[in-house]
């Protein structure tokens, strides 16, 4: 993949943006804890961008009306990976599904793709990082992506 300098609560704006009329339709508060004076980090900012959309969406569609929304971002200690997280109070996932979520046509809903999260971890996978989830059902899901700072082109 393509990738070059970004600032990442920049990718995390633009991110939010997209996903904006959704989040207010529902009237979906958002929390950002991101923090200033983060090293730039090397990404494709397009794939990036799409995996937090995906994300977002998801949660903004889990959650309904009048949830909350928290995207959070971190430098690791020893400062070669950084963390985004995205985390929602909506009902969950049930645990015998969490396996299957990744996997591509997987969905619950209606009219779902089932493709969002498992582009999200083609994207992932693509910058040498991961992604797992943290889900309780009854009270909220957590998905955190690890990435390296000084991903490599392919
Ligand atoms: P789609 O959104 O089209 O269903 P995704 O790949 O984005 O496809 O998600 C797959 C499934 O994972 C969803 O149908 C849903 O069951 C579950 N899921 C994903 N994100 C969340 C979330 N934040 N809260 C609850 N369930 C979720
Ligand atoms: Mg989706």
């Amino acid at each position: 993949i393509n990738t070059a300098d970004a600032d990442l609560a920049e990718v995390i704006s633009r991110a939010l943006r997209l996903a904006e009329a959704d989040v207010s339709a529902r009237n979906i508060q958002v929390s950002l804890e991101v923090p200033s004076g983060l090293p730039p980090v090397r990404v494709n900012t397009e794939r990036l961008t799409q995996a937090l959309l995906n994300l977002f969406l998801n949660a903004v569609q889990a959650m309904g009306e009048g949830g909350r929304l928290r995207v959070g971002a971190r430098l690791s200690p020893d400062g070669q990976t950084f963390s985004i997280t995205v985390g929602d109070n909506g009902p969950g996932i049930p645990r015998d599904i969490q396996a299957a979520i990744f996997t591509p046509y997987f969905t619950t809903k209606p009219s779902g793709t089932g493709l969002g999260l498992a582009i999200v971890y083609q994207i992932v996978e693509g910058h040498g990082g991961s992604v797992s989830v943290n889900s309780s059902p009854g009270q909220g899901t957590e998905f955190i992506l690890v990435l390296p700072v000084r991903g490599k082109d392919e």
